[in-house]
């Protein structure tokens, strides 16, 4: 397997980076997820901006539009041009000595590998979810390689044979662990405001844009836990997850069998299309 890392493409093996990489230490950067369908990557443009955008708000100066041709290069290294794959991208602040603050003059680690991955044309799993408490920071707009709350609240999922776990903070349904999450609710789709409390994700945005131009009413406002029961469906959007039913919720059962929402499956061909 073939990786990229800081201008070089190696095997795996013998891509090291530094003990004192602050990425390592700290968690000190970020990271981006995309997939390859049909020969190009699907809303690249949208994912390199965010990259960008994120490393604008934690002050490391990295231009990813120098990334485009080490993409198209480490994808022919890696015998995967205009093959299904997914794409991840990883640049963390750089090896210093360690302090908290910013250090000065300081090279930012830039990784990527891809590995193929064909994605179903419409994701079929009928999820069970679990509800946490959202106990992640405040600032989850911020795609950073940290995710130990995002990892501890997934793990519980996992151990509860759970497909992913939804997360609640101050009484409303913020996202899922490693996903967004949507409402519909008499006709009407309903997901948490893209701010600190959530990952802006890019399906998240395509969904949104979907509905609108499907003539489905969208709100951006945040469904509570007490409203549970009076929701109609549910869903999970993500990169790979693409938009997958959820089924049942904690005790709570939605559907049963092979079921699912009719706006969950109107927005799931709808998507389909987009490749
Ligand atoms: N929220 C979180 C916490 C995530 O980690 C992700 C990415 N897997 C998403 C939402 C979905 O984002 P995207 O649609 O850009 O993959």
């Amino acid at each position: 397997d073939k990786v990229y890392l800081n201008g070089s493409i190696v095997n795996s093996a013998d891509a090291k980076v530094s003990v004192f990489d602050r990425g390592f230490i700290f968690g000190d950067g970020l990271y981006e997820v995309m997939v390859q369908i049909n020969g190009r990557f699907f809303y690249e443009k949208e994912h390199l901006e965010r990259l960008q955008s994120g490393l604008q708000k934690i002050n490391i100066e990295f231009d990813v539009s120098l990334l485009k041709n080490e993409i198209l290069t480490l994808l022919k290294v890696a015998s995967l041009t205009d093959k299904d794959c997914m794409l991840y991208i990883q640049i963390t602040r750089g090896v210093a000595p360690r302090q908290h603050s910013f250090p000065g003059d300081i090279k930012p680690t830039v990784m990527m590998y891809a590995v193929p991955k064909v994605l179903p044309e419409i994701n079929t799993v009928n999820a069970h979810v679990i509800t946490r408490n959202d106990f992640r920071w405040s600032r989850c707009d911020i795609k950073m390689t940290s995710l130990l709350g995002n990892v501890m609240l997934n793990e519980e999922a996992m151990q509860l044979e759970c497909y992913e776990t939804i997360l609640n903070r101050d009484g409303v349904f913020t996202e899922a662990s490693h996903s967004n999450l949507f409402f519909v609710k008499n006709g009407v789709v309903y997901t948490h405001p893209a701010n600190e409390y959530i990952l802006n994700g890019i399906t998240r945005i395509v969904v949104i844009e979907l509905c609108h131009s499907l003539g489905i009413e969208i709100k951006e406002t945040p469904i509570s836990l007490a409203e549970l029961n009076t929701i109609d469906e549910a869903f999970l959007t993500g990169t790979s997850t693409q938009i997958a039913a959820i089924q049942q919720i904690d005790d709570y059962k939605l559907y049963t069998g092979n079921e699912k929402g009719p706006v969950t499956q109107r927005l799931q061909e709808a998507f389909l299309k987009l490749r």
